[in-house]
Order: C-alpha cells, then structure tokens, then sequence
C-alpha cells in the first residue's frame, strides 16, 4: 500500500477514537458524525493547539452544524448538471466531480451534501457519460478537476481521466482543485508529479485558510508540483474563527506566495446547510481587502468572491474606491487619500 493510503486508513473517522484524542464528550459527537462523516488525518490533527482554535475550528464537529436554516445546495449545482457529476454554470469552462473523497472532512465545506457519500457507480459508465457531453459541447475549453478531492483518487484512476480529457481537441486546459497539500501532502509523491506534467498546461488550485497550515511538509508538496511546471493558486475560505481578521490573512497571504502559490480567491461563505456558524458578514471581507490592498504585494491580494444563489456565477466585491463627481472620477488610494481622475 502507498504512503498515502496507508494514512488515510489510519486517520480517525469515529466519535470515540476523536473524543479520546481531544479529551472530550463523545456523545454529542456521535449523533454529528451520523450526520456528517468525519475524517481527519493524525498529522493534521496535531497542528491542533487549543480547543476550538483555527485548525480545531475546521475539522472538529460542532453542535452548531445541525442547526438547518439554510439550503443543502443554494448554488443549484444539481439543476445546473447536465449528466451526473458534471456542473456546467459558465459557458466555457465545466467543472466536474470526479471523488467524493477527501483527507480530511471540512466542517465547512459547500458540498457537505455530498462529500464522504459513496458515489453511484464511481468510474465506468458515470465517467463515460460526463466524457460524452464534455467530447460533444465545443464551447468547453477548461475542465475543472474537484469533488471531494480529486487527489483521493489513485494514481491510475487520475491518468485515465487526464489522458481522456486531453485526447478532446477542444478542452484547451485541465484545471485540478485539491487540499491534499494542506491535509494530506504525502500524496504528492514525485511518482504523481512526472504522470501529471504529461497533462500540461495543467493548474492546481489548493486550498489553505490559515498560516498554520503552511508546514515544512506542506510547502515541499507545493515545491514539487511547481517544479512540474504546474502553476498554483489558492482559494481560501473565509470563516468566522479561523481567519477573518485582516493580520492572520495578510500573513496567510505572505506566506502562500513564499512557498509559490498565488492567491486567487477568498470565498464569501455560501448559504450552505450545516455551515452558519462559519459565516462572516460581507462587511468582514470588505475590510480585509482594504487592508491588503496597496499594504502588501499585489500578488498577495485574491478577489474577494460571492457565490451568487441558484448558480449566477461568483461576483467580485471591491471596497468602495470610486466615486462620480460629473465627468470625473474621485479615487481613493489605500491610505484613503482621494485623487481626482478626469475621465473621456
Ligand atoms: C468557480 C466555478 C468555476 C470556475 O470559475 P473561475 O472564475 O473560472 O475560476 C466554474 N464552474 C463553476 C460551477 C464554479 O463554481
Ligand atoms: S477538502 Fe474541499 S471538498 Fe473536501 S471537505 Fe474540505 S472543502 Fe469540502
């Protein structure tokens, strides 16, 4: 067995082997891991500090995530599926679930309604369907590789998946999101690398939410890949208790660009059931943005998104920097010094 299998099938998965861990009740626990699976590996486990800091905050069940007010699917990605597994919400690019697998389950993840469930009929047919439509709509030229995690797949499942996408003239390039750099990074085995640079021009989209997380382990698995040539971006979401506060996001920023990886987005929470307690008001994100903006590279900075309900697409939000006085424009800088612009 690999490496990596080898610590998935040793990471704890029950309330009781989670409760002795951490030392606490394992009866509320029970009743949230029934619900939502639980998975967390023991080295990511051991980034813990303290209860209820930010690593504990976003793999440790909380009460909180029964408290069911909102929608298991606000973004309509099931309506927005033309074949099982496949969102197609923008008119070029699709992405495509191929695992619903992951190193460590996300107390806050947007597909909570599915991740850790069995896929009906993983690979063959499901696989052959979302092919078929990828191989007969020409307007798609991007794949997006998630899940779950695309990287919980093996070696051999990934490369068939690859190399079916690649022989499609049109599909100009193969976008892969995963966390396992954060959660799991032994799964970037350099066997992995040298399958995935055969795919070029292939990206990788990773997902870390706080600077603890960028460990020695962490970055080595980010170093491999960007020296497969595979450039790397992050989404970060952002979360009540983890990381919104404008000094752990300038450090998380900061720190992704050292180990070469450029923030792309900061997800606004979305309405996702089970999550509530991870929201942030919009107003939160704003802040953060302005103090990024102009206080730190600008590579640093990633668009602050909201996922629109029912599938309207991500919107960037800026904080206000522009104001019309007539014909020109009033600008304000960073320090919230304002300029005039006479505009055409
Ligand atoms: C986020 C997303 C994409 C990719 O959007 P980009 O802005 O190109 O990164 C594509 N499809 C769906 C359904 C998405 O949610
Ligand atoms: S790794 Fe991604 S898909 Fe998996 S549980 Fe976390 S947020 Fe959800």
């Amino acid at each position: 067995m690999e490496t990596w299998r080898r610590i998935i099938a040793d990471s704890i998965t029950t309330a009781e082997e989670l409760a002795e861990c951490l030392n606490i009740d394992p009866v509320p626990l029970a009743q949230l891991v029934r619900r939502y699976p639980l998975r967390i590996t023991r080295r990511y486990l051991e980034l813990i500090e303290e209860p209820g800091d930010p690593i504990w905050r976003q793999c440790v069940p909380d009460p909180l995530e029964m408290v069911d007010e909102q929608l298991p699917d606000p973004l309509d990605e099931e309506r927005l599926s033309p074949v099982p597994g496949l969102i197609h919400r923008y008119p070029d690019r699709v992405v495509w679930l191929v695992s619903n697998e992951c190193a460590v389950y996300c107390r806050f993840c947007m597909r909570k309604r599915r991740v850790g469930c069995r896929l009906a009929g993983n690979g063959g047919g499901v696989w052959d369907d979302a092919i078929h439509y990828i191989a007969t709509t020409p307007t798609i030229r991007d794949v997006i590789l998630s899940g779950g995690d695309p990287l919980l797949l093996d070696d051999e499942c990934l490369e068939t998946i690859l190399a079916r996408l690649r022989a499609i003239p049109h599909v100009e390039m193969i976008r892969i999101g995963t966390r396992t750099p954060v959660t799991l990074p032994e799964r970037i085995t350099s066997r992995l690398c040298r399958m995935l640079k055969r795919y070029h021009p292939l990206y990788i989209n990773t997902h870390f939410n706080h600077p603890r997380e960028i460990t020695p382990l962490a970055a080595k698995a980010c170093a491999r890949l960007a020296d497969s040539g595979i450039p790397l971006g992050n989404q970060t979401v952002l979360l009540a208790g983890v990381n919104d506060n404008p000094t752990v996001m300038m450090l998380l920023m900061q720190r992704l660009l050292a180990i070469r990886v450029r923030p792309y987005y900061l997800h606004q929470m979305d309405l996702v059931r089970g999550t509530g307690h991870f929201r942030t008001k919009v107003a939160t994100g704003l802040e953060i943005m302005g103090a990024l903006r102009g206080f730190t590279s600008g590579m640093a900075i990633p668009y602050f998104v909201i996922d629109a309900a029912g599938g309207k697409g991500k919107i960037p939000l800026l904080p206000d920097a522009v104001e019309r006085r007539g014909n020109s424009l009033l600008l304000r800088n960073y320090c919230g010094e304002t300029v005039e612009y006479e505009d055409l």
